[in-house]
């Protein structure tokens, strides 16, 4: 995994990205190497390196937020026939970026079990 937390310098405005939604508390932006004709990851502004570092209750809200925002985000990007939500947690699953972040992918056909 990098030790460079290039989504928190996404967050902070040090560089671009292609902004599809932003609020107080999270944000989404296009993938750089997009495996579907959508791929965007949803971030919290906060840093949480990993899906296995979700441990505080007032962690709840924050993760109900950036699902409740992969929702609308399907919707608005025309994802109608579906769309699927990935967290790559640790090195084992292929987490690369150390800042928690939720794949959402469609626009094509996907296969079962991932890779
Ligand atoms: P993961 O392998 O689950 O950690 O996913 C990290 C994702 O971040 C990969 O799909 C990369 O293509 C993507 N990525 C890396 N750098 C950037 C960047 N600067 N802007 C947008 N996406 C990025």
């Amino acid at each position: 995994m990098m030790t460079d937390n290039i989504f928190l310098k996404i967050s902070e405005g040090k560089i671009p990205a292609s902004i599809v939604y932003e609020d107080d508390r999270c944000l989404a932006f296009r993938d750089i190497n997009p495996q579907a004709p959508v791929h965007v990851l949803i971030i919290p502004r906060r840093v949480i390196a990993t899906h296995a570092d979700i441990v505080k209750p007032e962690d709840r809200d924050l993760l109900g937020r950036l699902q409740l925002v992969a929702v609308q985000l399907a919707k608005k990007l025309g994802l109608t026939d579906g769309y699927r939500l990935v967290v790559n947690c640790k090195e084992r699953a292929g987490q690369t970026v150390p800042h928690l972040h939720i794949h959402l992918l469609g626009g094509r056909d996907m296969a079962w079990p991932p890779g």
